[in-house]
């Protein structure tokens, strides 16, 4: 049974103890506000702050973390038919480059699921001014890893959307830092979960 490991941290912070599910690799503690990704059973630091619920619901509200992934993005060129307006660089649409802020989700969903609330968080970057909270958070599925995947799969989500047609694409995204954003979500009746600053509902 030695793959299964339930993981006794405290933080390096303030000694408070840090609850940690089962495959969680990021810890937040809610006592000091300081963030630590697990490395080789290792605590190493990482920003963690939350975004305000801005939309009523019904239910408790529950915060589920997000890769904040800092990048800078470069179209150099496409094969496209027609025009083409870009929702990435901050509604300049003639522009072919810039820092864009990629959402992605950190806990479990379908792709389908993150391709929506990545794409439009991204779109929309709609929490300015992260703030720490004294919440908990848990449920860290996707790593740091797969947050650079998941942000190539967001950007081309984005593009695909356009009326256009983009044949190929040639680009480059350059990630700059990665921190965690937890965003505040009401469990519905029917048991998925909807955002309270955008209100998507994922699965
Ligand atoms: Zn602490």
């Amino acid at each position: 049974m030695e793959d299964f490991k339930l993981i006794a941290f405290k933080c390096p912070t303030c000694d408070s103890g840090l609850g940690v599910e089962v495959n969680d690799n990021v810890v937040y503690c809610s006592s000091c506000g300081n963030g630590f990704e697990i490395v080789d059973d290792k605590l190493v630091p990482i920003e963690v702050n939350f975004a305000k619920p801005l939309l009523p619901g019904q239910g408790e509200v529950i915060y589920r973390p997000f890769w904040l992934v800092n990048s800078y993005v470069k179209i150099n060129s496409r094969d496209a038919t027609g025009g083409w307006v870009s929702n990435l660089f901050g509604g300049n649409s003639n522009a072919t480059e810039g820092n864009v802020l990629f959402y992605v989700p950190a806990f479990w969903m379908t792709i389908e699921s993150a391709k929506i609330i990545g794409s439009q968080f991204t779109i929309k970057n709609p929490v300015a001014s992260p703030q720490k909270y004294n919440v908990k958070m848990t449920g860290f599925n996707f790593s740091k890893d797969d947050a650079k995947k998941i942000t190539e799969f967001i950007f081309l989500s984005i593009e695909a959307e356009k009326k256009d047609t983009v044949r190929s694409i040639d680009y480059d995204i350059k990630i700059n830092n990665i921190q965690v954003l937890g965003i505040p979500f009401y469990k519905m009746p029917n048991n998925r979960y909807k955002d309270a600053v955008l209100g998507i509902e994922v699965q």
